[in-house]
């Protein structure tokens, strides 16, 4: 379990935490079991920055504290980016960096070609392997990449995965995936990559727990979402959801079993802290995913 509240989480409309906040839910998650917590993004405001100094000296029971960020600009050196340096500097075990599948997204945004998009991907994460942190590579608009050009969208893949990357992690960023589609792709994609996977899900057409699920079910060992669903636009996999029905009915262990009982606590605590209403019924809150907003991340 990959918790991104502290990222992901903050990125959602009306979500702003201060670094006690953070570092207090920090602890709160640790309690719970989650595996690893998405403390930010270093790179994008000094908050962050004295989040990953003072979360250094915080003791916790067991999870891993990732950071989160970019792979290297193109036509530059991964050692010279200042995005990459930050996230190093964030001294976290786990770095998760982000890439670009999507063959228009290299072209059209970054400006670039295929190639050095690849090179971009392959040296970022081979940077901090050498580094010996265990490396998260978030495989940005993968499901809507994959289907524009195949081809070039594994090719990515193989570039994380030759590099050395730990986990794969396929983000349906825009959120505009449907369950079907996550098992057609995860079920070729587990045959042709090697690290394990994980899933990062958007919540645009209100599928993102039920297409973690699917994920899961096709091979995926890794979920990344945010307590409460909190997140982008519509938000993301709400994991006090995601995490009973993997344990209760698909026969998972995604946390100990003791832990199922905090999660309500958990969702309060959160809710309170982000002074945000707690969840009464669920609310459908879909977008058009042609016309939602992308601010940047997965
Ligand atoms: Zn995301």
């Amino acid at each position: 379990m990959y918790d991104t509240t502290l990222r992901d989480g903050t990125q959602g409309e009306g979500v702003s935490l201060t670094v006690e906040d953070k570092l207090k839910i920090t602890k709160k998650l640790d309690e719970l079991g989650v595996h690893y917590i998405e403390g930010g993004w270093p790179g994008s405001n000094p908050k962050d920055l004295e989040y990953f100094q003072r979360i250094q000296t915080e003791p916790l029971k067991q999870a891993k504290i990732s950071a989160f960020g970019s792979t290297r600009r193109a036509g530059s050196r991964a050692e010279d980016d200042p995005n990459i340096k930050a996230l190093l500097d964030a001294g976290t075990p786990v770095v998760a960096i982000f890439g670009k599948s999507w063959d228009f997204h290299v072209t059209a945004a970054l400006k670039t070609t295929l190639e050095e998009n690849i090179n971009m991907i392959r040296e970022s994460v081979h940077f901090f392997k050498e580094q010996g942190r265990e490396v998260v590579y978030d495989a940005e608009h993968f499901f809507d990449g994959y289907k524009a050009n195949p081809v070039y969208a594994l090719q990515t893949l193989e570039a994380a995965s030759k590099a050395g990357a730990d986990w794969i992690v396929l983000c349906d960023t825009n959120g505009g995936t449907l369950p079907q589609e996550i098992e057609q792709v995860l079920t070729v994609l587990c045959k042709e990559i090697s690290t394990p996977l994980g899933i990062h899900v958007h919540n645009d057409g209100e599928l993102a727990v039920a297409n973690s699920l699917m994920a899961v079910r096709y091979g995926a060992r890794q979920v990344q979402g945010t307590i409460n669903g909190f997140g982008e636009r519509c938000g993301n996999a709400n994991l006090c959801s995601v995490i009973p029905n993997l344990q209760l009915k698909m026969g998972f262990c995604s946390l100990d079993s003791a832990a199922l009982r905090q999660l309500t606590e958990v969702s309060r605590y959160v809710s309170e802290i982000a002074n945000m209403t707690p969840l009464s019924t669920p609310a459908i809150l879909w977008v058009p995913v042609a016309f939602a907003s992308w601010k940047g991340g997965s």
